[in-house]
């Protein structure tokens, strides 16, 4: 008898380690454990989703005639770990070998290498085809390579899937149409909500369990809206490519004050957890483009977010972990705010950003990237403390992808192993791309003093510096150009500017 361990990411009926079993005899196991929900302090609503997806999942498994454990996290023989229920299991039932798909995490997957000697039996570990490229591919694209460009690694992923391919090459005679994705919002725009399912029965009992065992983490755990099955996970699909994706690419770099959800998919949740796979988001996206339901810039540009940069951060992830965890090539040593927990500043784009994602679990792409990410770069935060701060907040977080975001694409702490050039903005970019700089107490326009925008003087403060881990690189030559040629007082204004801020974030004063 075999026991098949599934883990809350893997909630997809195709998985790997289901085929093969004996659905009446071998047992599945899935289980709510204190180890995964807490190892960071996860936002409430992330652990009631993956909670409440999970047992939905295993609902349907025993309808379709598993022999399925579902230990749930109140239940009081519940040990608390994983292997504390894997080891419960065999203590009780003949097993004779365990089985699971390959976790998603670096830290995981080393316990579960050490399992067989702990539990005296073999333990398989099966490919996670979920994903459209395994790490052993990524790494054999990787070699030998000087720059592990995600560009040129798409054009092959396209190449692979013939994903918008005619004979010649790329479908309109382009790999990337990403030069016209950068519309400022215009005024007038009616954004559609985001798909919302209200929660049933399942769902309620979860809720009223976070509520009770994890009053202390992050985030507001109502109104809770998320698909939590792969039936509404599709809905929420098919709700996107009808309303939203004609416009995802034009306003994929746009923010709104008091619109969180934009033009984005909101499907990272369920892609990551299994409720959707990235081949049907890629073909129904596609479909939609034949139809003539949106145009090429918007479909290629949602094709490449997934086809291309999802599969190249996680070749990214396993081919430089573990080393990748703790790079620090700009040795950033300030501790993250309080404000990024209390969302209590006077920044107005960092505070919309925040209480979005204290909100709702989410921000979309550009709020974590230019605006909370920039910010982190430019006041130079630890990664430690940037990485865990984005884990724990969003639902779609998992070390797998959180970490080349964070480390590779907002800090450039891995040196530029993952982005050419720091991905860094003044005050300026955030109001090209938004409106929140006419709420703000800041002026965008001023460049010092108290009254100028923080953005402005840091990001000077940061490029001097960096200077000597940074002017070498080409991509920031005409950046240190400017820099030579400020005056001395200029440089001294930055300065003043940048230490009375800090000296103010390192007091806990608001700022
Ligand atoms: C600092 C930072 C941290 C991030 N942390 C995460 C994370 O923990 N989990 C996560 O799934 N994504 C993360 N991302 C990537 C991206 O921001 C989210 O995938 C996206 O915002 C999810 O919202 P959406 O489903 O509406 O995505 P859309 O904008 O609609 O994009 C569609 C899908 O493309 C994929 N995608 C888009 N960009 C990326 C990317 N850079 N890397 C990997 N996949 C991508 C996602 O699966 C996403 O659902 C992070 C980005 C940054 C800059
Ligand atoms: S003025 Fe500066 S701090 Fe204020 S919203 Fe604009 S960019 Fe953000």
């Amino acid at each position: 008898m075999k026991l098949c361990l599934i883990l809350g990411d893997q909630l997809s009926p195709t998985l790997s380690s289901l085929t093969g079993l004996d659905p009446q005899n071998d047992i599945l196991l899935m289980c709510e454990v204190r180890s995964e929900a807490t190892y960071v302090k996860h936002h409430k609503k992330k652990i009631a989703f993956v909670f409440s997806a999970m047992r939905h999942f295993a609902k349907k498994l025993s309808g379709e005639g598993y022999n399925i454990r579902y230990i749930k996290y109140d239940d009081p023989n519940n040990t608390g770990s994983l292997i504390g229920e894997v080891a419960r299991i065999i203590s009780q039932n003949a097993i004779t070998a365990v089985v699971l798909t390959a976790p998603g995490e670096h830290r995981l997957k080393t316990e579960i290498e050490g399992w067989p000697a702990t539990l005296n039996l073999p333990v398989t570990i099966k490919e996670d085809d979920r994903f459209l490229s395994t790490p052993a591919e990524f790494a054999t694209w990787a070699e030998g390579r000087r720059q592990l460009r995600m560009e040129y690694f798409y054009r092959e992923m396209r190449r692979k899937y013939s994903v918008l391919m005619d004979q010649n090459g790329p479908i309109g005679g382009q790999w990337n149409y990403d030069a016209e994705n950068r519309k400022p919002p215009g005024s007038g725009l009616d954004v559609p909500d985001t798909f919302r399912v209200q929660p049933d029965e399942i769902t309620q009992e979860v809720l009223a369990l976070v509520e009770t065992h994890f009053p202390d983490h992050f985030g507001d755990l109502l109104p809770f809206h998320f698909a939590v099955t792969r039936d509404q996970a599709v809905a929420a699909l098919d709700q996107f490519i009808a309303k939203r994706l004609n416009l995802f690419g034009d306003y994929q770099d746009a923010m709104i004050q008091n619109e969180p959800w934009m033009y984005h998919s909101h499907i990272g949740f369920y892609l990551n957890c299994g409720l959707l796979t990235p081949l049907e988001c890629i073909e129904r996206a596609e479909a939609a483009y034949h139809q003539g339901m949106a145009p090429l810039n918007a479909v290629e540009g949602f094709i490449r977010q997934i086809l291309g940069w999802r599969e190249y951060v996680r070749g990214i992830y396993w081919l430089k972990m573990p080393d990748y965890k703790s790079a620090n090539f700009l040795e950033a040593k300030r501790p993250l705010p309080d404000f990024y927990w209390t969302a209590d500043t006077q920044m107005n784009c960092m505070r919309q950003c925040i209480t979005e994602t204290k909100q709702n679990a989410y921000a979309h792409h550009i709020q974590r990237l230019m605006v909370l990410g920039n910010f982190a770069l430019i006041a130079g935060l630890d990664p430690d403390e940037v990485n865990n701060w984005y884990l724990l907040v969003y639902a779609d977080a998992y070390e797998w992808v959180e970490l080349p975001n964070v480390t590779g694409m907002v800090l450039f702490a891995d040196g530029g192993q993952l982005a050419s050039k720091p991905y860094v903005a003044s005050g300026a970019y955030i109001n090209k791309m938004s409106n929140y700089c006419r709420a703000c107490k800041y002026k965008v326009s001023v460049k010092n003093g108290p009254n100028a925008c923080p953005f402005n003087y840091l990001y000077w403060d940061f490029i001097g510096r960096n200077d000597g881990k940074l002017r070498g690189n080409p991509r920031m030559g005409f950046m240190y150009k400017s820099l030579d040629r400020m005056s001395a007082e200029k440089r001294q204004e930055i300065q003043d500017d940048s230490h009375r801020f800090f000296t103010a974030i390192d007091a806990n004063e608001k700022v």
